[in-house]
């Protein structure tokens, strides 16, 4: 399949010279048309500076400090999202990738209907619509999301947090974009909010085709829902497959960790045993493999030498790399 977005050797800084601290670093990714992307990592592996990052949406002091992204629209030629002017940014934002972003259900304007807030998208970016075809758009739009078109009428506190999300799902597909980006919150509490929404996000790409990069620290969710899943730490992609492929036969003793950690995933009722130690320190990160000092199989070369993503020379799978001494790449 094509690429809808690529991602090369992308580094993002957080602050300036030798204060700066690298949050992401030297990612190379791609997203293919129509597919599900999951990118999972504890918290502070750069997830969400990534998804930032590509979009520029990067809040002080973040910044990018090289790489490009590159935008394949459905015809045409490729576009350098580096190279964007603001007003090209913003077009881009909304029409061809959409975001929605951690905790975006609070972002509703609690002094607005949900109406108001649909009708404002759609004016700003399709001025030559009706307001008669703006609204049916926008009742087109919540009924997409699974939500009753009488709900315009409610205010975002009126609705349950799950159909806020829901709304802002519909929001970002307003002006269908190729490209949805979800960026989920880490705590345990909204698993079952983000299987849902993610389930719902899928059941909606069939259908209108766009692609997905879904962010979330649960695996068990990405192994169900996503094509291929990316797992993150310190910054680098360490490995990445197809989902099932990651799930049957992991390579990285990082995202070997990360799928024991979640007992729904391999086996009955065991502790979540997570991975010994915590996430290294930006300001300090370990020489060779960054998860060297955690790894319960470092060797040899794996406390000087950074091991390089790539396809590994064992088995015949093309469609997987990883970054691991253990795992020779060609
Ligand atoms: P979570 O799962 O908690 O959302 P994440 O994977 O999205 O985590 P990021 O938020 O991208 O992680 O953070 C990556 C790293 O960048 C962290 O070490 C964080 O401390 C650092 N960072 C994030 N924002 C800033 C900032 N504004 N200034 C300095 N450092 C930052
Ligand atoms: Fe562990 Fe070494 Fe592989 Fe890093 S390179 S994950 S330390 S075995
Ligand atoms: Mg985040």
């Amino acid at each position: 399949t094509r690429p809808v977005l690529e991602i090369k050797n992308l580094n993002v800084d957080y602050g300036l010279g030798d204060q700066a601290v690298r949050a992401v670093r030297d990612v190379n990714l791609t997203l293919h048309r129509g597919e599900v992307l999951g990118l999972a990592g504890e918290s502070g592996s750069g997830k969400s500076t990534l998804a930032y990052g590509v979009t520029r949406l990067l809040p002080p002091p973040g910044a990018i400090s090289g790489g490009s992204v590159i935008y394949h629209p459905p015809s045409g030629e490729p576009i350098d999202i580096m190279a964007l002017s603001p007003a090209q940014l913003r077009r881009f934002r909304w029409a061809e990738t959409s975001i929605v972003f951690q905790g975006a259900m609070n972002s509703l304007n609690p002094v607005h209907k949900v109406s108001t807030q649909l009708l404002d998208v759609l004016a700003a970016h399709e001025p030559t619509m009706s307001a008669a075809a703006r609204l049916a758009r926008a009742r087109e739009l919540l009924k997409l999301v699974g939500i009753s078109a009488d709900r315009l009428e409610s205010y975002p506190h009126q609705l349950s947090g799950g159909m806020r999300q829901r709304v802002m799902i519909g929001m970002a597909l307003a002006l269908e974009p190729q490209i949805v980006i979800m960026d989920e919150p880490t705590t345990a509490l909204d698993v079952v909010m983000q299987r849902q929404i993610l389930g719902q996000l899928v059941e909606l790409r069939e259908r209108l085709g766009f692609s997905v990069l879904f962010i979330t620290h649960d695996l068990s969710l990405l192994v169900e829902f996503s094509d291929r899943i990316a797992i993150m730490y310190g910054g680098r992609i360490v490995e990445e497959a197809p989902a099932a492929a990651l799930y049957r036969d992991s390579l990285h003793p990082y995202s070997e960790g990360l799928l024991n950690s979640f007992p729904a995933l391999r086996g009955p009722r065991r502790e979540l045993s997570g991975i010994p130690g915590s996430p290294p320190d930006l300001r300090g990160m370990p020489t060779g493999c960054s998860f060297h000092p955690r790894c319960p199989k470092a060797f040899d070369p794996c406390g000087t030498e950074i091991p390089v993503l790539g396809v590994p020379k064992e088995g015949t799978a093309v469609d997987r790399t990883v970054a691991c001494w253990l795992h020779p790449v060609r």
